[in-house]
Order: C-alpha cells, then structure tokens, then sequence
C-alpha cells in the first residue's frame, strides 16, 4: 500500500464534501477577549471570536490569572508525576474539595480533560461492574460514547430526550441486570435541556444508575453554578455528575462528583485516571479560583443570558433563521456543508467575526450550522455588527430568510 496516497485521497474527498477541518491560528489577546489577532498567510488581522466554549470569558478574569500566576511561582511547572506517583498535589486536593461541595456530593475526582473523564469514568464503571447494560442518549458526546463502546458493556441507546423509549427500552432489560442511564444536560450543538428530574424517576423505578454530562451547563445555570441540576434542585438524584474545567471555568481538566466509594473505585481501578501525569497545580489553582468565584457571584451569569436574548431578538429582526432552545447555543442554521464553510470564510476575511462552521459529522447531514456562542464580554455593538454582516451575507448567498412574523 502506498500510505501517503492513501492519506490524501482521503482528505481531498472530505475537502469535497465540505467537511475537512481547518483551523484557524489565534492569539486571543488577555483583556480584550473576545478580540483575538489571528495569523494567516496574508498577515495578521483583528478578529471577533463569536464560537468560544469560554462561554464567560473566564479565561482572563484577573482572580483566575493571579490564582495561577501566584501557583506557578510558588510550586513550578509541572506536577510531576502521576497522581499516585508524586503528582499529587495540595492544589489538586483543594480543587477536589472545591468541586465535591459545588455538587453537594461527597467526593470528586479530576482528571486531564472533560473527554478523559467521561471516557475513564463510564469505561471504568460499565467494564467493572458485572452484567452492566448502559443505556445511552442517542445524541451523547464522543467521549461518552468511546467510553462506553471501550468498556465492551452492552449499550442501548433511547431516542434523545426520549422518556417513553427510555422507560421501554428499561424495561425490557432483565429486571436483576444492572443499569446505568448515560445522559447529559445542555446538548452542545442543539442547545436543548434534558429533562432530568423525569429520567431521575424512571431511574429509580428501574434501580438504574445516573451518570449526567454537565460539560455545557457548569458555571453557567444555577444559584452557585453547579450546573442545570442544580438549578432545578435535583443534584442529589444524580449518581454521578461529570463536568469540564475548560468552558465556563475557562481553564482545561474535567472532573466526576459523586459519593466517596465511587469516585475511590474510579481512582482505584481506571486506567485513563491512574497511568497519566496530573495536570500542573497552576491549572488547578486556576480552576479553582474560577469555580469559587463563580458560586458567588450572579453577574456573569446575568449578563450572558441577557446577551443570549439580545442576539435571538436581533436575528428575529432581521429574518436570519436560528433553532429555538431554553439554552445560550443559538445555532444558526445553513443546512449544507458548502454554503456554512462559504459563509464562515466571507464572515471572517470581510467582517472580521470568527464563527467555525459546524458540519457532518459532529451534527448530522442537512443541519450544518453556524453555532454561536455570545457572552458576557461581547458588546451590544459586538451583537449589531455581527447581525448586520449576517444579514448581508444571507442576500448574497441567497439563504432562506424567515418573515419576522413567523418567529
Ligand atoms: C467538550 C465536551 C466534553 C469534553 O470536555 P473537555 O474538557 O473539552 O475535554 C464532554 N462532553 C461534552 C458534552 C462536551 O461538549
């Protein structure tokens, strides 16, 4: 086999049906964010960054960047080694302690990314336990799913928000087999809301445990910011609630909160936890930092939902079709991978406004999307002229408008 005609010819049909992946080379610029200077082959030019997960821009909130800077002059670089080789540090303690008591649960467990927890988390726990059989939200996150096809467990999948098909699919399954119910709580690309109370109860009817994916709610919903389960009163229902430090907390490393027995068996007995250098105290501290910070303090979360309303009122306005959700996604959608990657290249050469666009596979064919994510830091004038460069580009490209009555 000739390899590297292999690889090719690979890349060039997906750059064919509009799906190859570019990225674009940013300096996010400390203070300014969500200004950010990007590189590229002509130079250097201003952008507008409008698809961050750093959904409140926390990444350069001075409590976040001092908690680190002062970490990293007091402690060095690395953690050097992993947690059970010396790499256990006093900031990863502290950070543990900090996340167990956001979900009023009695331990948490960090590990390198969001992805790794829920990878090592449900492999861990769908391989150890006997007979497991998890059942899974057809719409999960990659990272769920590799973790559970990794555990080799038997998986079912219920249609997405599904109660019906979940209580069916529950039910079918021997009654002594034990369950466990994969979910998450604000979907990243369609922005909907699980209804987890309704799952909790069919979960106890089928003594079922609960593993919630909280990566797109935590920091953001909630007195405290523990996540939509919180808001609705519900954490102590949930086995395990899984969460990221990279988003909201705008840091990286992601974690479980549950009871002490488990998150001991996950540290005792998964691989993706035990054979991995910890992350960098400074990391932790900043993470920290964040979580302490956003458990007080409501105006972040404030002024991004305001944002969020203002940018669904302007796009009303101006006809520009977007996916209703009770969430701060708003997904603007093109329907085809051409037209969304055309759109995102002219909105960011001509208008300076960066947006990815989001195509096959992360969301299915047909549905490819601008996904935006507007925050605490954008301006109402951010929010206009972002509005106003759509607008443009929806006549030029001949895009379906909605009429503003229709909304
Ligand atoms: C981003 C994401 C993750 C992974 O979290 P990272 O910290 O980025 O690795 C997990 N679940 C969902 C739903 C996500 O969108």
């Amino acid at each position: 086999m000739h390899f590297e005609t292999f690889f090719r010819d690979r890349l060039d049909s997906l750059k064919d049906e509009g799906n190859y992946r570019v990225f674009h080379d940013l300096e996010r610029k400390r203070g300014a964010f969500p200004r950010a200077m990007r590189h590229c082959g002509t130079g250097q030019r201003d952008v507008t960054v409008w698809c961050s997960n750093d959904y409140l821009g926390m990444g350069q909130h001075p409590k976040v960047i001092g908690a680190m800077h002062d970490a990293l002059d007091r402690l060095g670089a690395g953690a050097g080694g992993t947690r059970n080789i010396s790499g256990t540090t006093h900031a990863h303690v502290e950070l543990e302690h900090e996340l167990a008591d956001l979900h009023g649960k009695e331990a948490a467990l960090v590990f390198t990314s969001g992805y790794v927890s829920n990878w090592a988390a449900l492999g861990t726990l769908a391989s150890q336990i006997p007979g497991c059989i998890v059942f899974s939200d057809a719409l999960n996150h990659a990272s769920m799913i590799e973790g559970i096809r990794h555990s080799r467990a038997q998986k079912v999948i219920w249609k997405h928000n599904d109660l019906q098909d979940l209580e069916a699919k529950l039910a079918a399954a021997p009654a002594d087999a034990p369950k466990l119910i994969a979910f998450e709580s604000v979907y990243s690309m369609d922005g909907d809301i699980a209804p987890i109370k309704e799952i909790c109860d069919i979960a106890d009817r089928y003594g079922a445990m609960t593993y919630l994916d909280e990566v797109h709610a935590v920091g953001l919903y909630g007195p405290r910011g523990a996540g939509i389960a919180e808001r609705e009163g519900l954490m102590d229902r949930l086995t395990v609630i899984e969460g990221t430090l990279g988003k909201a907390y705008g840091v990286v490393g992601g974690y479980i909160a549950a009871s002490a027995a488990l998150c001991d068996f996950v540290r005792s007995f998964s691989s993706g936890f035990i054979f991995t250098t910890a992350l960098p105290p400074s990391v932790m501290a900043g993470a920290a930092a964040s979580i302490r910070h956003l458990k007080s303090s409501q105006t972040e979360r404030d002024l991004h939902q305001l944002r969020v309303q203002q940018l669904r009122d302007k796009l009303d306005a101006a006809g520009i079709p977007h996916m209703p959700n009770p969430s701060h996604i708003v997904p603007v959608m093109v329907g085809d991978p051409v037209k969304c990657k055309y759109i995102s290249d002219l909105l960011l050469d001509d208008f300076g406004i960066y947006i990815q666009p989001i195509n096959y596979p992360t969301v299915p064919k047909g549905t490819e999307r601008l996904r935006i994510t507007p925050s605490p830091v954008h301006s109402e004038a951010d929010l206009d002229h972002l509005v106003a460069s759509l607008g443009k580009l929806w006549a030029q490209c001949q895009l379906a408008r909605l009429p503003m009555a229709a909304q």
